[in-house]
């Protein structure tokens, strides 16, 4: 979608300043803890995440085991069936005439105005075997080319089972809620060849539906509806809700930080002259030095170990896509902050530009028939907490 290197690096620069002034703050924050515990150095790379935890207690001090009781496996089924329900009019029925591979594995038909539109699968316990991790898989990818083919997908996880209510972290919570959301791009889809049918999009816009699926777990009407202690039903507190959108800038500086060097790493290689050969170290360090990556913090993936840079052209030079489909997700979600996250008139806007087209659309239209205009960048320096300058 980005169409050019410039237009990626032009975004991975404009993000990048911000985050470093931010890992800046957070260095001294940093170094504030190691000198009141006369700790007699400088803080280095190999110190950062031994003194960002001391920074996160005294700071931002979120335990995950109070929010575990509010946050159930199923019901946080429920609140992403709920949601979608909301904004496309989708149902989901359990059906038991299905075959499944493992008796864990539930299926629910999905239907759209009374109407048959796909088949959903959850998979969500771990056992041997299993792949780690959270995905979405696709079983049958939906058309229209001789007959209207409905779409089967799939949300996988590794939660443990338990003989009682399984209880996630609010991190699992909301990669439920993004799994989901690749999930709804392939039930949505409504093309008519399959080869453009729902998630196969362009790179860095495949993460643009999931991320912004992520925003309805932290609506009001989702958390007091579904977000129920396990034992007394209550929602769950306004106070501890505070705690964790306190948390989510906590360390953005770094992180951002980490990814952007390799991103940009990653741009700058892949753009280099080929008319000579290049050393790895030497142009690593060039790089580094060239963009001022503060020295205490290490690119996330370095030349060494950057798996996928060699590793065919499925990324190639494609690590920005992260940034910039996170750069679509917060424009979307204001859009969404401003309207009410369950407005009608815009839900149907992000289905009819967005969630039904697949590729059939290029991304770019497709964000401008949604948002009425190109992506605006600074909603994402918003979304993380940087100054817009
Ligand atoms: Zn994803």
């Amino acid at each position: 979608m980005a169409k050019t290197p410039d237009a990626a690096m032009a975004l991975c620069m404009k993000v990048w300043k911000a985050a470093v002034a931010r890992a800046r703050e957070e260095i001294a924050d940093m170094q504030k803890v190691a000198d009141a515990e006369k700790a007699g150095h400088k803080i280095e790379p190999w110190d950062y995440r031994f003194y960002a935890e001391k920074v996160r207690k005294a700071k931002y001090d979120l335990d995950q085991n109070e929010v575990k009781p509010y946050l159930q496996l199923d019901k946080m089924r429920e609140a992403m069936m709920w949601a979608a329900g909301q904004l496309y009019g989708l149902s989901f029925v359990q059906v038991h005439d299905v075959p499944v591979c493992q008796p864990d594995v539930t299926v629910y038909e999905v239907m759209r105005d009374g109407k048959h539109a796909g088949l959903w699968y959850f998979d969500p316990y771990a056992r041997d075997g299993k792949q780690s991790g959270a995905w979405m898989n696709e079983y049958r990818t939906q058309e229209n080319l001789q007959q209207p083919v409905a779409p089967i997908v799939s949300n996988n996880a590794n939660f443990v089972k338990a003989s009682g209510a399984v209880l996630i972290s609010w991190d699992d919570a909301r990669t439920m809620f993004h799994e989901f959301g690749h999930a709804l791009h392939g039930l949505n889809s409504s093309v008519h060849y399959p080869s453009l049918a729902g998630t196969s999009v362009k790179r860095d816009f495949v993460e643009f539906p999931s991320q912004l699926n992520e925003h309805w777990l932290t609506t009001p009407e989702v958390l007091n509806k579904f977000a129920l202690h396990y034992q007394t039903g209550a929602p769950i507190p306004a106070a501890l809700l505070a705690k964790v959108e306190k948390a989510k800038h906590f360390n953005q500086g770094f992180s951002t930080v980490e990814y952007l060097a390799a991103a940009i790493y990653d741009l700058k290689i892949h753009t280099a002259p080929a008319d000579k050969p290049i050393d790895a170290t030497e142009f690593e360090q060039r790089t580094m030095k060239e963009i001022g990556c503060p020295p205490e913090i290490v690119m996330r993936h370095r030349p060494t170990q950057f798996g996928h840079i060699f590793s065919g052209d499925g990324y190639s030079a494609g690590y920005y896509n992260y940034l910039w489909a996170d750069t679509l997700t917060a424009d979307a979600a204001e859009a969404f902050a401003k309207a009410g996250f369950y407005n009608k008139q815009l839900a149907k806007r992000l289905y009819d530009s967005i969630m039904s087209v697949g590729n059939s659309i290029p991304p770019d239209e497709a964000f401008r028939r949604f948002r009425g205009r190109n992506v605006d960048t600074n909603a994402l320096m918003r979304d993380r907490g940087f100054p817009v300058g």
